[in-house]
This record gives structure tokens, sequence and C-alpha cells, in this order.
């Protein structure tokens, strides 16, 4: 079941609750903050709060974010609303919240997304979840502090506009967005390419040590949890690295895996198009999208380098005897 418009679920409700994905990017701080500040200014009458995990430094610019509440509490919310959210066990810290609330809502473009709400306006064929919640907003009621924190959304989940998912509606509605005026160049640099000099170092030393499998159709970078400490860098320290991987020529797959704990990886995955990587990531019990999944993974580095690997063959061999 899908909405029309954010202001059909809004009826007769008192408290609402927003939340977003364990690790938010850019796209689930974006739409989260966009539907917090757009009822704050439209539904006055509406106590609504906003739970994620620590946002990065980066998204600074979007209004009220120190209003994030980064921490759970134990409140009944006659409405909850998840954005960006593919499945519910990647709720980080609203889990609760969520299972308690009286109803809850799901906006999100997962392709792999099941629907886990009561309603859920899900639709996997567009680029970023800040463009599916423009969808059910008035246009007319998207104030600057709100086209700001969509525009975010839309710069990251589609990487300034040049993915594929990128569609002419998506440039018609980031159009519109900076009709109100946002600082466009200075979301796209100082929330999406800009650096510090360490996350180079550190992307450097990726891609120097990166290795090429399966005649350079797939590549591999990988960090272990020493040389993390060693340069005093964080997951979230590590974005951009499987993206600067994947424009490698000749490369159809690119994968970049990081230790959160011993013998613990995060895998990121990116295609070039012949792979579906969410088929990837869901067979290893993560998930994503056809170009951008993701997915946890146990055992020793190579144990995981094989495991992914073979499956990536497996789809590629698949791919090319379709
Ligand atoms: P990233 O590689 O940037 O962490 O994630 C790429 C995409 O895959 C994102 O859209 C993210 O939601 C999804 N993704 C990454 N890791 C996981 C995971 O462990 N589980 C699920 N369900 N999705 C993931
Ligand atoms: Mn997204």
């Amino acid at each position: 079941m899908t909405m029309k418009n954010i202001a059909e679920v809004l009826e007769s409700v008192k408290t609402v609750g927003i939340g977003g994905h364990i690790r938010p990017d850019g796209d689930c701080v974006g739409s989260c903050m966009a539907l917090y500040l757009y009822i704050r200014t439209y539904f006055p009458d509406i106590d609504v709060n906003v739970y994620l995990d620590h946002p990065k430094p980066i998204f600074g610019h979007i209004e009220c974010i120190d209003e994030i509440k980064t921490e759970a509490d134990d409140r009944v919310f006659d409405l909850f609303i998840t954005c960006d959210v593919s499945a519910r066990d990647r709720l980080a810290l609203a889990g609760e919240l969520f299972e308690k609330a009286k109803k809850t809502v799901c906006i999100d473009h997962h392709v792999s997304n099941q629907g886990f709400a009561d309603i859920n306006h899900v639709q996997g064929d567009i680029s970023s979840c800040c463009e599916v919640l423009y969808g059910i907003l008035d246009p007319e009621k998207v104030t600057l502090p709100i086209a700001t924190a969509i525009y975010t959304g839309m710069v990251h989940d589609t990487g300034v506009f040049q993915y594929s998912s990128t569609s002419p509606e998506t440039m018609r509605i980031a159009g519109e967005l900076m009709k109100t005026g946002i600082p466009f160049s200075r979301i796209i640099d100082e929330s999406f390419y800009q650096k510090t000099y360490i996350q180079n170092q550190v992307m450097g030393r990726v891609l120097a040590e990166s290795i090429l499998l399966q005649n350079g159709t797939c590549i591999i970078g990988y960090l272990r949890r020493r040389d993390m400490d060693f340069y005093g860098v964080e997951g979230s320290d590590l974005d951009g690295i499987v993206s600067q991987l994947r424009l490698t020529k000749g490369v159809e797959v690119a994968m970049f895996i990081y230790e959160t704990e011993t013998q613990t990886f995060k895998v990121s995955l990116r295609s070039n198009g012949k792979v579906d990587v969410s088929k990837v990531a869901v067979f290893f019990g993560g998930g994503g999208h056809t170009r951008a999944a993701g997915c946890d993974l146990h055992g020793s580095m190579y144990d995981v380098i094989n495991n992914i690997t073979a499956e990536i063959e497996r789809q590629l061999a698949e791919e090319e005897d379709a």
C-alpha cells in the first residue's frame, strides 16, 4: 500500500517518532530530517521526534540536526515512520520504539525491502528515499531547510546525480529544490567530496593494496582492524573507497571490506551493471540495491573474500549464460 500524501497518515495523530537505519548515510539523515522539519513546520500540534545513530559532522548543515535523539527511550508513539530502512533488523536504536508504536509507516526505496510496517510506501526503482519522500510532500511547502535536507540525500544516493538510478524526475526535483535557494555547491563539496587528510591517506593505502580477480572484472580492497587503529579511523571514515575501486577500468564488481570487530567484516559491494550485487548481499544476509549493496560477515578475511567472490563469480557466469 502506498500513500499519495504524508498528511493521510498524520490525521488525528498526536505523537510521531521517526527513525532510520544503522550507520545513517546522507539519504537516511536527509530523509529523516526533511520529514521531521516538514511535520514540525506544518503540523505544529504534533509532538515529533527523530531517532538516529550519531550522524556524521558532514551533515551539520542540515537544520535542527542537533535535535536528533541518539538514544532510545520508552515512549509509545501514535505513529512511527522509518525512512531509508530496508528491513526491520536495520532499524538501529529505534527498533523497540517501532515495535511499541500504535501504527507504523515505512518510506523507502530498497528493492530488497519486503515491507515490514503497517503501511509500506516503498518504491524500489527510485534513486533515493529523499526522492520518494518528496513525492508525498506538498511541493509548495518544501522550504529551504527541508529542501537542503532532501537535496543532501539525493546527492549522496545518486553519487551527485551520476548513478544509473538518476532519472529525469530526479533532476526535475533537484531543479525544484534549487529554486528555494539551497547552497548546492557547498552541500556537494562539503558533505560528499571533501575528505580529511587521514581519510585520503587511508583511501590511498587501500587502493595501493587492492587486488584484481577474475580476469580483472572484480576488485577487492580491504582494511584490517590493526591498520584502522594505526591511522585512527572508524568505518565512517571509509566512505567513498568502494566507489573509487568501482571506477577501475574493466571492473564489473568492486568489493571493500573492513574489520568492525575481530573476525567480523563489513562488506560493501558496487556493480557496474552486469551483476546484481543486492542478490549477492541478500545471499549473505544483507541487502541493498542492484548496484550498491552490503552485508556483515564473520570469519577470517580470506574466508570472507573467498565466499563473496565465489558468489560474484557464480552470478557473473549466470549472466554470461543468459
Ligand atoms: P554501503 O556499502 O554504502 O554501506 O551500502 C550500500 C547499500 O547497501 C545501502 O543502500 C545500504 O542500505 C545497503 N546495505 C549495506 N549493508 C547492509 C546490510 O548489512 N544489510 C542490509 N539489509 N543492507 C545493507
Ligand atoms: Mn537510501
